[in-house]
């Protein structure tokens, strides 16, 4: 494209050509013709002052060839016009700026998101690719081992199994996709069935878990039914999880007017104080060795986290390193947040 000041250039030449044919042809119009010429290069000269040397010096402001100062020295001089313009150019630029980083940052999250994931996929897959080649290499046969494999291949992707749900389950609440399903319902019997649930676990790992709240009367609260039993599941599994042999852990229900609060407490080996503000991130864990064991993700928590939050409630958590942990949250009673 031609720039601004040719534009302008050309337009007064055309009229000067003009304006000369028309005299040679015919002089009586060389009043007129003069008067035009002279109009064409006070038109030329006004735009050149006002238009083409503020939008040059924007130019070289947008291409950061001037120092702040005189940036905006510039633009107070400037007329009402150009200084709205400027700020509408900052703004611009500014929401660029940010839009720029978010995009960055999300691509570091995807990526060591994506990296997470293949981590957590890889270690119980080569554990199983690993058990099943020895049973096919002979172990199948010898009596001592062949159950023993079987049973840790199964384990291996029930780990798998549930790992896949955990992901799908983050990738539906940061998709916006997870809706939850608000209603009044009873918390007391969902609370109970739960705790219950969680007794051949807690047996094979020989810790005692007690549900301490109404029994008889209803607790009605405003939520979605399914979604806060996840909660208080994780929460208890990982209380189990975490806990020494002898240990116990408590699901307590109380309530005030248009409240019901939910604690977990455990008895178990409690998380230091340094990591706490992290357990809620996705794949955050404090013992990494010890979870291969127990088999955690590190996804547990912030799911948890995301419920409560989507609840309009927040979660806190308490602990002590060697004495236990206690994690609560509240839920409304009355459909007000
Ligand atoms: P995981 O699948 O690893 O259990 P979570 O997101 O549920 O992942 O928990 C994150 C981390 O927080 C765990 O790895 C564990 O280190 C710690 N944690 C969670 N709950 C407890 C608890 N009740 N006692 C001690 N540590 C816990």
């Amino acid at each position: 494209m031609y720039s601004l000041r040719f534009q302008l250039l050309v337009s007064a030449l055309i009229a000067a050509v003009g304006g000369a044919t028309a005299f040679y042809f015919h002089p009586t119009f060389l009043l007129s013709v003069a008067i035009l010429l002279g109009a064409v290069l006070l038109s030329y000269g006004i735009l050149y002052f006002f238009v083409y040397r503020p939008l040059l010096r924007i130019q070289r402001v947008v291409d950061a060839q001037e120092d702040r100062a005189s940036v905006e020295r510039f633009i107070a001089s400037s007329s009402e016009e150009f200084q709205n313009l400027s700020v509408s150019f900052n703004t611009m630029l500014e929401s660029f700026r940010t839009d720029i980083s978010r995009m960055r940052k999300l691509e570091g999250v995807r990526s060591e998101f994506l990296g997470n994931v293949s981590h957590e996929l890889r270690t119980p897959l080569f554990s199983t690719q690993g058990l099943i080649e020895t049973l096919l290499h002979g172990a199948v046969d010898d009596k001592k081992v062949n159950r023993d494999f079987l049973a840790k291949a199964l384990n291996n992707i029930e780990r798998l199994n549930s790992l896949l749900e955990e992901l799908i389950d983050i990738s539906r609440i940061e998709s916006g996709e997870m809706k939850l399903r608000l209603r009044f319902f009873d918390i007391v019997p969902v609370l109970q069935a739960a705790a219950a649930d969680m007794q051949t676990y807690a047996e094979q790992r020989r810790i005692t878990v007690t549900y301490n709240g109404p029994t008889d009367a209803p607790l009605e609260v405003f939520g979605d039914k399914e979604r806060l039993r996840q909660v208080a599941v994780n929460l208890m599994e990982n209380a189990i999880k975490y806990s020494e042999k002898g240990g116990t852990v408590t699901l307590t229900l109380t309530s005030t007017a248009d409240r019901a609060e939910i604690i977990v407490k455990d008895t178990g080996i409690g998380i230091a104080p340094q990591h706490l503000p992290r357990i809620f991130e996705r794949f955050y864990r404090v013992d990494k060795d010890r979870n291969r064991d127990v088999g955690g993700s590190g996804l547990g928590l912030a799911i948890v986290k995301h419920i409560v939050e989507a609840h309009g409630s927040n979660i806190t958590v308490e602990s002590s390193v060697g004495i236990g942990t206690t994690f609560t949250f509240s839920i409304s009673r009355t459909g007000v947040e």
